[in-house]
């Protein structure tokens, strides 16, 4: 492949030479000598000419072509926009161009087919959390229907079992409607100005009962005594916080601490969340916000969560423009954290 421009250039050099010479010949006088030396420059000026001609501006182009087309195959795509040049002459442009439509159509797919396995897992793990209150409910109805309604001993049981895990179904798809809501952007944050210390202090009346079951105190701390405002969405900064609080006395230890402390900055107030529990490992902090995600399954589910509790407060977070951080020591505690902004970005 590398001889052909050097051949293909020797034989227009040669017809070039010929057809020199011939002319040279023709004219009277003209001694052979002289054709002679016409012919060899000839031949050699237009050998070098083509051949540099070929070699720089057409088939080292179509050799990067070449190679694109194997990239192509292997997929390995390394352009930007950034490196077409706009002097390069138009088989380079040609070149990079189609690089750089390749390299992006590739990032498409890449996209699509993530997305697709992202569905296909979603759509697992929904049927699988769906299947099983279903399964827990239907079977205490059947059971009752089948005679133990009658049996003053467990139908009162049955009955409540059923009740707590249509209970739990109605949790998760609550759950579920938030996230996609959120996901998707059909909820708008409807942000407004609000004052932060008390709507914790909502937080914790709300769970309150739940803070006694386990003796666990829920206290609130701030670093200034005016009120701390931001610009977020009432509603759903709420819900952030209750769930951060209500994961804190869930998987926290039994007569401990959960503690939301408010620290106000210039731009910018910091929220935390902290209890003295049973802490998170490093790989489960990495993976606790992903849907579904349940540390120790059965004692998680035992608790009664949906596994999406944090997936919904990361998504929320996000959508104020902030990010939400985990630190954890185990048996120490665990510390949620994230900014909300004073003013608002638009
Ligand atoms: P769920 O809705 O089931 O409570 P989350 O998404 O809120 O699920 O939490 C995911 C997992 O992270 C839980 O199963 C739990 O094991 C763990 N987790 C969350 N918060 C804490 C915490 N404060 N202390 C220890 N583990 C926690």
């Amino acid at each position: 492949m590398q001889s052909q421009p050097r051949f293909v250039s020797f034989i227009l050099a040669l017809l070039i030479a010929v057809s020199t010479s011939v002319f040279c010949s023709q004219i009277p006088g003209t001694p052979f000598k002289t054709v002679l030396i016409v012919f060899l420059v000839a031949l050699i000026c237009s050998f070098v000419l083509i051949y540099f001609t070929f070699k720089n501006l057409i088939f080292s182009e179509l050799y990067k072509l070449d190679g694109l087309i194997d990239k192509l195959k292997k997929k390995d795509f390394k352009i930007s926009r950034k490196d077409l040049k706009s002097d390069l002459n138009p088989i380079q442009r040609l070149n990079d161009e189609i690089s750089f439509f390749a390299a992006m159509k590739e990032n498409e797919i890449e996209e699509l087919k993530k997305l697709e396995t992202y569905r296909r897992e979603f759509i697992a793990d929904v049927s699988h959390e769906l299947k099983n209150p279903i399964f827990a409910a239907q079977g205490f109805i059947h059971t009752l229907i089948d005679g133990a309604i009658d049996d003053p001993e467990v139908n009162m049981k049955f009955l409540k079992k059923a009740a707590k895990s249509l209970d739990g179904l109605d949790e998760l798809v609550q759950d579920l409607l938030t996230l996609s809501e959120i996901e998707t952007g059909s909820a708008k944050m409807k942000k407004k100005q609000i004052d932060l210390f008390p709507l914790v202090n909502e937080v914790f009346d709300q769970l309150e009962k739940k803070a006694a079951k386990r003796n666990i105190s829920l206290s609130t701390e701030r670093n200034v005594d005016f009120p701390i405002v931001v610009n977020a969405d009432p509603a759903r900064i709420f819900q952030a916080i209750q769930n951060l609080v209500e994961n804190g006395i869930k998987y926290g230890k039994e007569g401990g601490f959960v503690r939301v402390r408010l620290r106000s900055e210039k731009e910018y107030v910091e929220i935390e969340v902290a209890d003295n529990g049973p802490g998170i490992t490093v790989d489960d902090q990495k993976r606790i916000f992903e849907r579904f995600y349940r540390i120790e399954k059965s004692r998680s589910k035992e608790k009664g969560g949906s596994g999406l509790g944090l997936a919904i407060v990361k998504h929320i977070i996000e959508a104020h423009k902030s990010r939400i951080k985990v630190y954890s020591n185990l048996e120490v505690g665990t510390n949620f954290s994230f900014k909300l902004f004073k003013k608002s970005a638009n």
